[in-house]
């Protein structure tokens, strides 16, 4: 992309966009094979709090116990994942999870729950056939990721935090790096690095709408935090009045309102060319109170249909559908959603359409959640 505007400029030897468990385990595993690496990792929140990692409450699953077996959870694996996954990742995924509890307990200094003779207690959990899911009480991302950023932070790598990446640097064919925006400061960091990777989890529309706002919208760098502020502060602001419009007019009549909103906005948002800053103000404004009117009002019906004893383990259970559907999101935007040598994305508005569907696919289902949840029924 071009940008006439003062870019603060760094060199690396290994770019790591994203600092949840990934992110970090990938800088700690860099570290180790040569400490004159130069590791620079840019996360958009603070280090160690952003991402989901942080908010896993139910656990790490890995074969431990002698009677469990690689094949077994290899194959509760591809079956809770329908046959989708890649097998070659989902075996691997199996295969390394018990090298990596015992290098966070070695290593990194995490410690989890532990049985009465001192081995490590694993738990039953959704759609595994043995008790496997390795935790610490019902904070195991916690135990996680402090644990990881105090590694992070005694290793020499360089840490960006409150950066936003924006667009990837590219050299030909090549990706050499990424350009970051500088929360705290206002200013645009590129990061130029021999070597990138994006540990950024999972996504959609909203992760290519910095890229979107500026080189398709023609805004400035230095209003696209003005964009971000005003926004958070309205879904701020709005956020309790919807939540109480929730319960006032029905949770799936507000779920319905806040969709056809999103749909609205989703396409007309995605159809823009060059717009005046307060008319993208005021389309993401609209865009995010139907989004957070959904989620407001899905959250309150969903959580209403098991029963009070068992809402940790069904919400666990939602929250990994949630990060599922979200890979698959990104999978299929990666494939929809191409950068032209101007920087300007090209097909974004057939991108707005799929998540349309999706959303159109999700109001109908939702119905049966509502009438279960009116009868009571579980
Ligand atoms: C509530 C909840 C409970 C869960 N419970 C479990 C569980 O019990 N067991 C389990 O196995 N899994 C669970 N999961 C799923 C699990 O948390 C994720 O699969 C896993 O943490 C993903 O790790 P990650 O490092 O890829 O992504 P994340 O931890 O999400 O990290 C992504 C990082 O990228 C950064 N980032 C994103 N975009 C940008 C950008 N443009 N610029 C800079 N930085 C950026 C974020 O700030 C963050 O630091 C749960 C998820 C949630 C939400």
């Amino acid at each position: 992309m071009t940008t006439t505007l003062p870019v603060d400029s760094l060199e690396a030897d290994l770019l790591i966009v994203g600092a949840g468990g990934a992110g970090l385990v990938a800088a700690l595993h860099a570290h180790e094979i040569s400490a004159k690496l130069r590791i620079v990792i840019a996360v958009k929140g603070l280090l160690g709090q952003s991402g989901c990692t942080r908010m896993v409450q139910g656990g790490f699953n890995a074969v431990l116990d002698p009677s469990d077996s690689l094949e077994r959870h290899f194959e509760d694996t591809v079956n809770g994942g329908a046959f989708l996954n890649n097998q070659v990742l989902a075996w691997k995924l199996v295969e390394e999870a018990p090298k990596r509890i015992i290098e966070l307990e070695n290593k990194v200094g995490c410690v989890f729950d532990r049985n009465p003779d001192g081995t490590i207690h694993q738990k039953p959990f959704a759609g595994q056939s043995f008790d496997r899911t390795v935790h610490r009480g019902d904070l195991t991302g916690i135990e996680i990721m402090s644990n990881l950023r105090d590694y992070i932070l005694e290793a020499d790598v360089r840490v960006l935090q409150e950066c936003r990446g924006l667009d990837l640097l590219t050299t030909g064919n090549t990706v050499s790096g990424a350009l970051f925006l500088d929360i705290r400061t206002g200013r645009s960091v590129a990061v130029r690095a021999r070597a990138t990777l994006l540990a950024t989890g999972g996504f959609m529309l909203m992760p290519f709408g910095s890229t979107f706002t500026l080189n398709n919208l023609g805004i400035s760098s230095d209003s696209l935090s003005f964009i971000y502020f005003v926004t958070g502060l309205c879904t701020l602001v709005t956020g309790p009045f919807v939540g109480r419009l929730s319960d006032r007019i029905g949770k799936y009549r507000l779920f319905c309102v806040g969709t056809a909103l999103t749909i609205v906005m989703v396409l007309i948002y995605t159809r823009l060319g060059h717009t005046p800053l307060p008319v993208v103000i005021l389309i993401n404004v609209l865009l995010f109170v139907g989004v957070t009117s959904r989620m407001i009002s899905a959250s309150a019906l969903i959580s209403a249909v098991p029963d009070p004893a068992h809402r940790g383990s069904f919400m666990s259970v939602n929250s990994s559908l949630q990060q599922a559907a979200g890979g698959v999101g990104a999978a299929v935007a990666g494939l929809i959603v191409v950068q032209t040598a101007s920087g300007a994305l090209a097909h974004y508005e057939l991108l707005g359409y799929v998540v349309v569907a999706a959303m159109v696919i999700v109001v109908v289902m939702l119905r049966g959640i509502d009438r279960m949840v009116a009868a009571g029924g579980k």
